[in-house]
């Protein structure tokens, strides 16, 4: 064959490049500088889209929405050192949710190891924690099987985030294009089922139940099981309450959603399905006085390892969602059966509901100046696009916002997820946007931000406004992480010293004008205080569909949540 005596040369930048074409990788987000620049160009002239962000942390949220959003792994593209060492941060927080992503790191030229080369580190050692796979490729025909693996390895199993290295020279260093083999696109992840004896037992175990509910968490939202999930709901007529990016995969209206009993629900249900959903601090790790002591658990989960964490399950469904859901539904077909809408449980649960919602509704329509919470919220809520997706992060903010932000479509929520992380928000928007970008152009992304939340990854603004792309910022400012202070209190502190000394640590500047931040950069910024304003300027953002906002949403800095049963993560509780 002639052209193995072919004198083509291919850069390594063009070879990792199509290796991830040939992946279908399809966004990239990063922050280029020596050595990975030319990886970004060669990936743009691919038709890979990529983003440049201001800080790796950000790019690296970004990348990882990317994967739970359509199943396949953003790539996140980082420098050498400092660059990798702040996508850490994002790789830590992709691999608790279980989400797949990427993250290529150009690292110092291999013949300088151990001199003190320019940003020398142990950079796959330092990606091991926080990773399925890290890996370097040994030559630049190593490169393909090594991304192929990485891509695969982040989506097959539980998904998570996987690492390859790139040594600086492997860049620009070029190679017959006769010596580069490339790996095909590896084939979807393989689908498993749960074992048919444990799929009787859990179809018994739910006729049986007297107080039964579903629990849909964020797996089952990544493994887009929302037909199925929405057929077993409908079909068994079961109470059911999402986790909080469980929410959507059955519309938040829905009326078998029990969302607002949630406390009620956990608390007295007698047989609990999980789909995807692991007992940890999100759902008080099953245990009492959370759940009854004899609460049945019946796991669906695709990780083994998962199975059985702080509980002894009643039955375990090891698989797919989406194919074990099709084996009960089975069940349910060949013996039909539905839980009784008459019953007590549902008598409860519709009657503290009834009342939780009372309650908040009560707290929005509060007329005082500053507004809380509640107020802002319902306010929001109003005018809410149903196919928008909602970014949201901050204490209070996504937790009271969570309660009344309603959800309509699967995977439309993303938020600070299993490891609390703040910061997200802004890489997390800039991701769905451009996802929504190619798969449904129009649609709106609001990222709901407390101050303190938005003040983690603010100069995304600048890529927002770069990219033009159709985010509204609505900044929740209570002035502080928690709570704040007015600009009275401040200054009556700073009479008596300075404010490393006499402000509480909880302080952030009252009355910050974050909206300037987005006029800084060509966007909208509004400054609202009451009801009016923020309707007004809400309309106004949703209108403008060629521009970004952001809306500076003034409350009062000591409000909170209303009065819970259990106080949130108090360990007495537990
Ligand atoms: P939440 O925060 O909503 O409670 P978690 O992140 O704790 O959700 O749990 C998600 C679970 O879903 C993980 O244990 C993960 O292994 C599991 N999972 C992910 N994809 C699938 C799938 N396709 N089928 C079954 N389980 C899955
Ligand atoms: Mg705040």
């Amino acid at each position: 064959d002639r052209s193995d005596y072919s004198e083509e040369q291919v850069s390594g930048a063009t070879v990792i490049a199509q290796a991830l074409k040939i992946q279908d990788v399809k966004y990239m987000f990063g922050v280029v500088g020596i050595p990975v620049t030319e990886i970004a160009i060669a990936a743009q002239q691919l038709g890979i889209r990529y983003v440049g962000m201001r800080n790796e942390q950000a790019a690296c949220y970004a990348a990882s929405a990317v994967g739970y959003l359509t199943g396949r792994p953003g790539v996140c593209l980082v420098v050498s050192g400092p660059g990798l060492v702040h996508a850490l941060g994002g790789m830590a927080n992709a691999n608790m949710n279980c989400w797949p992503l990427v993250v290529i790191g150009g690292s110092s030229e291999r013949s300088q190891e151990t001199m003190g080369a320019f940003q020398e580190f142990p950079q796959v050692e330092a990606c091991r924690l926080y990773s399925k796979f890290s890996a370097q490729p040994s030559s630049i025909e190593a490169i393909p099987s090594i991304i192929e693996k990485a891509v695969r390895s982040s989506i097959y199993g539980r998904p998570g985030a996987c690492y390859v290295d790139i040594p600086a020279e492997f860049v620009n260093l070029e190679a017959n294009v006769n010596s580069i083999k490339y790996v095909e696109c590896c084939l979807p992840p393989p689908v498993s089922m749960a074992e048919m004896s444990a799929v009787f037992t859990a179809a018994s175990l739910i006729r049986n139940a007297k107080q039964p509910l579903l629990i849909i968490g964020k797996g089952a939202a990544y493994a887009q099981a929302e037909e199925e999930i929405r057929k077993l709901v409908e079909r068994c007529k079961l109470p059911f309450l999402p986790t909080p990016m469980g929410k959507g995969v059955v519309p938040d209206s829905h009326p078998n959603c029990v969302a607002a009993a949630r406390s009620k629900a956990l608390q007295f249900a007698d047989v609990i399905v999980l789909f995807g959903a692991r007992l940890n601090w999100i759902l008080h790790f099953g245990l009492p006085p959370r759940y009854r002591p004899d609460v049945k658990f019946i796991q669906v989960d695709i990780c083994a390892e998962e199975l059985g964490n702080n509980v002894k399950p009643a039955v375990t469904l090891l698989g797919d969602i989406k194919a074990v859901i099709r084996q009960l539904l089975e069940q349910f077909i060949k013996a039909p059966w539905q839980y009784p809408p008459e019953s007590n449980w549902w008598k409860t649960l519709r009657e503290k509901m009834k009342s939780n919602k009372a309650s908040s509704q009560e707290l929005a329509s509060k007329k005082s100046l500053p507004m809380n919470y509640y107020t802002v919220f319902y306010h929001v809520q109003e005018q809410l696009p149903r196919d928008c997706i909602v970014v949201s992060e901050g204490a209070n903010t996504m937790d009271i916002g969570r309660t009344v932000l309603q959800n309509y479509l699967p995977r439309h929520r993303l938020d600070a997820g299993t490891f609390g992380t703040m910061g997200v928000g802004l890489g997390f928007a800039i991701a769905a946007a451009m996802v929504a970008k190619d798969r449904n152009p129009g649609q709106r992304v609001i990222c709901v931000e407390g101050d303190s939340a938005f003040g983690f990854s603010g100069m995304e603004v600048e890529t927002i406004c770069r990219y033009n792309l159709p985010i509204i910022l609505l900044v929740v400012n209570n002035n502080g992480i928690y709570q704040g202070v007015d600009r009275d209190s401040w200054k009556e502190m700073l009479k008596f010293g300075d404010a490393t000394t006499m402000v509480p640590p909880m302080c952030l500047l009252p009355n910050a004008h974050y909206e300037q931040v987005m006029t800084a950069f060509g966007g909208k910024g509004y400054l609202v205080q009451t009801p009016e304003e923020l309707q007004e300027s809400l309309k106004q953002s949703l209108m403008e569909t060629a521009k970004p906002s952001l809306i500076n949403i003034i409350i009062e800095p000591q409000g909170a949540r209303k009065s819970q049963d259990f106080h949130w993560l108090t360990r007495s509780n537990m």
